[in-house]
C-alpha cells in the first residue's frame, strides 16, 4: 500500500541510491532490455544472488554499450570507480593494482552502472584468498554433445564429489553448459584443489574417453565434454550463479534441481523468466548450498616411477 493518497504519484521505490545514467540504454538488443532492466532484475534476485557475489574478489565482463557493442574482461579498479564498489588487495600480488568486491546492494547496483553484463567471482573470500570455498566444475560440450549427455556428464561429476565427501550442486551457465559447485569449507589450498579437480576430471576422461576430455584442445572435443576444471586455480574465476550473460537471449546462470535438469537447456533461464521462476519456487534447490560446506580431504596420488 502506497502512502500519500490517490491523487498523489505513485512515488518511485527509495531502493536504489546509486544513480543510474542513461538508463533506457539497450543493453540486450534482441530482448529490448535496458540497463533499468538489468538494475531492476537484479534487485529482484538479490537475496539469492548476494551470498555468491559479495565478500569475493570478482572479475566483470563490461559491456558499455550492451551485448552487440566492444566488451572487456576487468579484473582490477578502474579510474572514477564507485564509491559504492570496494577496493581490495590480494595480499600476493606484486603489483599496487586494486581488485574490486562488493559488499551490498549499492555496489550490484554500481556494478549495473558500469556495464557489468557478467559478474566473474573468485572461489575464495576476501576473507581468506588462499583457502577455497567453492569448486566449480564447467562442463563444455563439443559439438554435436546431445543435452542428455551434459546430464550424464553432470550426475557423474556430482557422484565423484560425492565419493571424496563433498555435494555438488549444478547450475545452468546461461550459455552452452552447465556447472556443477561444490561448496568447501576452506581448509585446503589452491594447489590441493586444483589437483584434486584436475584428478576428477582426468579419471571421467580415463573411464570413458569417448564421452569426456579433460584438456582443452580443441581437435579432442568433437562429440565429446570437456571437463574444465581450469575455474580451480587461483585468480581464475567462474561465473556467478544468477549472473547475466551478455550473449543474445539474456540467459542467466540458474541455480536448479537434479531433477530439473530433463526439462530445461543451458540457456532456458532468462532476465526476463527468472523472476517468475523464483517466485513460483517453493524451495529453492540451493537451500542448503553453504550448510552443506565440507574440507576437502585429498591426496594427490603419487606419480609411479617408471
Ligand atoms: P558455457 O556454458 O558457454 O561454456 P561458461 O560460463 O562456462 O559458459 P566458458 O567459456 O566455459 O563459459 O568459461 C569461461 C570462463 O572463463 C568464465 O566462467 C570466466 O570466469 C572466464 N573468462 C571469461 N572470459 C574471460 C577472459 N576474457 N579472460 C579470462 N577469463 C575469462
Ligand atoms: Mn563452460
Ligand atoms: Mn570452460
Amino acid at each position: 500500500v502506497r502512502e500519500g493518497g490517490p491523487q498523489a504519484d505513485p512515488p518511485k521505490e527509495p531502493r536504489r541510491r546509486v544513480a543510474l545514467t542513461h538508463p533506457d540504454r539497450i543493453y540486450w538488443p534482441g530482448e529490448g532490455i535496458t540497463k533499468e532492466g538489468l538494475a531492476d532484475y537484479y534487485a529482484q534476485v538479490w537475496p539469492r544472488i548476494a551470498p555468491f557475489v559479495t565478500g569475493r574478489p570478482l572479475a566483470l565482463l563490461r559491456c558499455p554499450g550492451g551485448i552487440k557493442g566492444q566488451r572487456f574482461f576487468q579484473k582490477h579498479a578502474w579510474k572514477g570507480i564507485s564509491k559504492h564498489i570496494a577496493l581490495v588487495k590480494d595480499p600476493k600480488a606484486k603489483a599496487e593494482e586494486a581488485m574490486i568486491a562488493i559488499n551490498d546492494l549499492d555496489g550490484l547496483m554500481a556494478l549495473v552502472q558500469s556495464a557489468a553484463l557478467e559478474i566473474h567471482p573468485w572461489g575464495s573470500t576476501v576473507a581468506d584468498w588462499d583457502h577455497p570455498d567453492t569448486i566449480t566444475m564447467d562442463l563444455d560440450p563439443g559439438e554435436g554433445v546431445a543435452w542428455e549427455a551434459v546430464i550424464a556428464g553432470a550426475q557423474e561429476v556430482r557422484q565423484r564429489l560425492s565419493d571424496a565427501g563433498l555435494e555438488g550442486f549444478v547450475k545452468t551457465s546461461g550459455g552452452k553448459g552447465l556447472h556443477v559447485v561444490a561448496p568447501l569449507t576452506p581448509k585446503a589450498d589452491w594447489p590441493a584443489v586444483k589437483a584434486f579437480t584436475k584428478a576428477l576430471a582426468e579419471a571421467m576422461a580415463a573411464d570413458s574417453p569417448d564421452a569426456y576430455v579433460s584438456t582443452i584442445t580443441k581437435s579432442k572435443r568433437k562429440g565429446r565434454i570437456l571437463i574444465d576444471y581450469l575455474r580451480n586455480q587461483r585468480g581464475m574465476t567462474a561465473v556467478a550463479a544468477y549472473s547475466t550473460r551478455a550473449r543474445p537471449g539474456a540467459a542467466v546462470s540458474m541455480p536448479v534441481g537434479w531433477d530439473e535438469l530433463d526439462q530445461i537447456g543451458p540457456d532456458y533461464f532468462t532476465l526476463t523468466n527468472t523472476p517468475a521462476r523464483l517466485d513460483a519456487l517453493t524451495r529453492d534447490p540451493w537451500e542448503d548450498f553453504r550448510p552443506a560446506a565440507r574440507p576437502l580431504d585429498f591426496k594427490p596420488p603419487r606419480a609411479r616411477k617408471r
